[in-house]
């Protein structure tokens, strides 16, 4: 099942479902019970929003051996953990903004989980009961910054740094998965959900042990190599195997007047 948020124009935001190119409204709670109601919209017709606005949006730090490799880095002993915040989420489709700060925005692909039951001190084997699905997400860093700062809070969390969708597919299975990034159609990262240092279970019951997850949050499980430069103009497309594929386009910051030095 595809779970999605959608937005008829001139109309609030609807939790729905997808169904052959056809979206139908939900009645109840996404992380509860719901029922499925008729899907006769084509999706054609409405504008995707991210399928959750997460309480917390956990990520995962070099969790692909390549990727640590490619930044002269150790791939670490346990999870390295931050988190961004929920002011970064745009959904598909949305332009991803780049901040004056920065001179070398990048594009990391990554697959997403997202929590359906609320938990802590969740154990391995337990993990997937707390699972309601699976997204994608495009962990755009501010790469000069993340190394300038040592704290990746800013470099990770400008606002349109989290684009997530284009849906939360409850079947999806992340074993071995082929995950893609590609910029204006040229393949930039290439990588299996099977090289992931710290699995999908290892990931929940890590973070579980930090803080409590709720229904919702979502975990960003790390990025393969091959991150490069975004510019404006570009379009970015993350995909996963069997998942979806999430694209947006990137702009420079209209709003920000540089101050006068
Ligand atoms: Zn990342």
């Amino acid at each position: 099942m595809r779970l999605v948020r959608y937005q008829k124009p001139g109309q609030p935001p609807t939790q729905g479902w997808l169904y052959n190119e056809l979206v139908g409204p939900l009645e109840g709670q996404l992380t509860g019970e719901f029922r499925r109601m008729e899907a006769n919209l084509p999706l054609k017709e409405v504008r995707l929003l991210a399928p959750v606005l997460p309480s917390k949006i956990i990520c995962v730090g070099r969790n692909y051996v390549a990727h640590a490799k490619e930044h002269n880095v150790e791939v670490p002993e346990a999870p390295l953990l931050f988190l961004k915040p929920p002011s970064s989420v745009i959904g598909p489709e949305t332009p991803i903004s780049l901040p004056p700060q920065s001179a070398q925005v990048e594009h990391e692909a990554e697959l997403v989980i997202v929590i359906g039951q609320r938990g802590r001190w969740i154990t391995p084997q337990n993990a997937l009961t707390h699972v309601l699905g699976y997204t994608l997400a495009n962990d755009v860093t501010a790469r000069d910054l993340q190394r300038k700062d040592g704290q990746w809070t800013r470099a990770k969390g400008f606002d349109t740094f989290c684009p997530l969708g284009p849906w939360i597919d409850t079947d999806f299975d992340p074993s071995d998965a082929l995950i893609t990034c590609h910029v204006n159609g040229d393949m930039r990262q290439m990588g299996s959900t099977r090289d992931m240092v710290f699995s999908v279970r290892q990931l929940i019951a890590y973070a579980s042990t930090v803080m409590t997850l709720e229904p919702g949050d979502v975990i960003l499980t790390g990025t393969p190599s091959g991150v490069g430069p975004l510019a404006p103009g570009d379009v970015v497309e993350v995909a996963i195997e069997g998942l979806g594929a999430l694209r947006n386009p990137v702009e420079a910051n209209q709003s920000y007047e540089s101050p006068k030095s």
